[in-house]
């Protein structure tokens, strides 16, 4: 009788899983394993938004897993040393597990590699589990990585991805190994009320409902904040509960506008994940330096404070950071405009915000977070690094009616139209009514100040 583990981390999913097809052909038994890695929690990045979807995710997954007969085995402690005790128990030949790209993830994959096969087993890693294409499968002629996004899309879009596999009908587990409870959505404290709800279940309905009714005017509405109208995927795809290859396959047999203009969007996925995977560093040091001396002291911390609490007197930017505190999730043009206000009008290390929004996201992820607060702190892989966006301008263009404002300011509700995103026009007495702060910093002087430490403008 042989036994393998399945390592479950950021791939929460039955369908299309290849570590779980592999191991259920080369053995005749599974465990299907998950660790709650202390250390993951020491650096807390275990924030309560994503312990909650988690626990979705893993309550999700045991049940997925006990329909076909199993079930999920949960450890807590180190993974090196949890894996391997499991492996003992068990007396596993080998271990699978998908491939990551985070030092944590690779540091992880090498320790373990080398615990079982000082017991003389072996570890199984599979790519394009997370990602649609492996990091490294497309690189430009004498480098290795991408790092700039359009030739990366053209390159990557030339190249198939491998074909979706079927959820396994059975999984047959040794009975006797021993597994945690279940961590419980209720016994995680400071979760966003508005969180949405984790496991592939609902990833899977997600996809069907969103397809149906949005996918084919992704290209035209993905811009449109009140609309609301992205395919909100991005934690199921943080987690793993879908799978990044099934969907562009989908998408690909869909086509038309939307479909293309949503795997396009897949494609940054992958493009920041092969920049993470070569620069492992960029999660937390500029990727290209602009040699930024950052502002700090008092006022720049009663700025960010503002930022944080969605109070900086510039509507659309209040309004995402509410939407992130309420929800633990953000509109994409919504972290646009919040990253480039906090980096750039107001001349704040990208780093700062980058925390603040691993803190709430339920898709908070190193690759997507960090380099995207990078691009728009200009010192990631915008080929454009000293745009600034102008909130108002911006809030008009992308919500002209002012609905998303006033859906997440609601003390601007009586404002009408888009005067909403400029409550400081209104006359004396009519903006005295609102209890809404006036702006932190006037965007020109903002601006300015930005210009000059950049030394040029853009
Ligand atoms: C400052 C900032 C921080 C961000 N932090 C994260 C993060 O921690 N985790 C995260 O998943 N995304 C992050 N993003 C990228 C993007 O905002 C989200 O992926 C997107 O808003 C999720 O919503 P959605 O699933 O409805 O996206 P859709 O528009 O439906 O797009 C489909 C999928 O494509 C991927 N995608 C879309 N845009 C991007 C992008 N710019 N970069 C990478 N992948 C993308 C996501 O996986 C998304 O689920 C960040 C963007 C910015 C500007």
């Amino acid at each position: 009788m042989t036994v393998a583990i399945v390592l479950f981390t950021a791939d929460l999913r039955v369908h299309d899983h290849p570590p779980l097809r592999a191991a259920l052909s080369s053995s005749d038994e599974v465990v299907p394993l998950f660790v709650h890695d202390a250390a993951i929690e020491a650096a807390g990045f275990a924030a309560p938004n994503r312990r909650a979807f988690l626990s979705d995710c893993l309550t999700d997954l045991d049940e997925a897993l006990r329909d076909r007969g199993g079930r999920l085995v949960v450890r807590s402690g180190s993974t090196t040393e949890e894996v391997c005790r499991v492996a003992g128990e068990v007396d596993a030949h080998e271990v699978h597990m998908a491939a990551g790209v985070s030092r944590f993830a690779l540091l992880r994959e090498a320790r373990l590699r080398q615990a079982l096969a000082s017991a003389g087993r072996r570890l199984r890693v599979h790519d394009a589990v997370t990602t649609v294409l492996p990091p490294g499968e497309v690189t430009p002629a004498g480098r290795d990585h991408f790092a700039v996004f359009t030739p990366y899309f053209r390159r990557w879009s030339q190249v198939f991805p491998r074909s979706p596999l079927a959820a396994p009908g059975a999984v047959r587990v040794p009975s006797d190994v021993a597994s945690e409870d279940l961590l419980s959505r209720r016994s995680v404290t400071g979760v966003s009320e508005g969180l949405a709800t984790g496991g592939e279940t609902e990833g899977r309905k997600r996809v069907t409902a969103w397809w149906r009714a949005c996918l084919a005017a992704y290209e035209d509405r993905h811009d449109d904040l009140a609309g609301d109208a992205t395919s909100r995927l991005s934690p199921h795809l943080h987690f793993g509960t879908l799978s990044p290859a099934e969907l562009v396959h989908r998408a690909r047999k869909a086509g038309g506008a939307g479909a293309e203009a949503f795997v396009r969007q897949l494609c940054w996925r992958d493009f920041h994940h092969q920049v993470l995977a070569a620069r492992p560093t960029a999660a937390v040091a500029d990727y290209r330096p602009q040699h930024d001396r950052w502002r700090s002291g008092r006022a720049a911390s009663q700025e960010i404070a503002a930022w944080k609490e969605g109070r900086t007197g510039y509507p659309v930017v209040d309004a995402a950071m509410r939407q992130l505190s309420h929800e633990g999730w953000m509109h994409n043009r919504g972290r646009l405009l919040a990253a480039s206000f906090l980096t750039k009008t107001l001349y704040v290390d990208w780093r700062i915000g980058a925390r603040h929004f691993l803190d709430l996201l339920v898709d908070g992820d190193i690759a997507n977070n960090q380099l995207n607060w990078q691009w728009m702190a200009g010192t990631g892989t915008d080929s454009r690094p000293n745009r600034v966006l102008n909130p108002v301008l911006q809030g008009k263009r992308y919500d002209p009616d002012g609905a998303y404002v006033r859906r997440w300011v609601p003390e601007l509700d009586g404002i009408a139209g888009a005067a909403v995103h400029e409550p400081w026009k209104l006359p004396a007495p009519e903006r005295a009514r609102y209890d809404y702060p006036d702006p932190v910093v006037s965007l020109a002087e903002g601006r300015d100040r930005f210009q000059r430490a950049r030394g040029r403008a853009d």
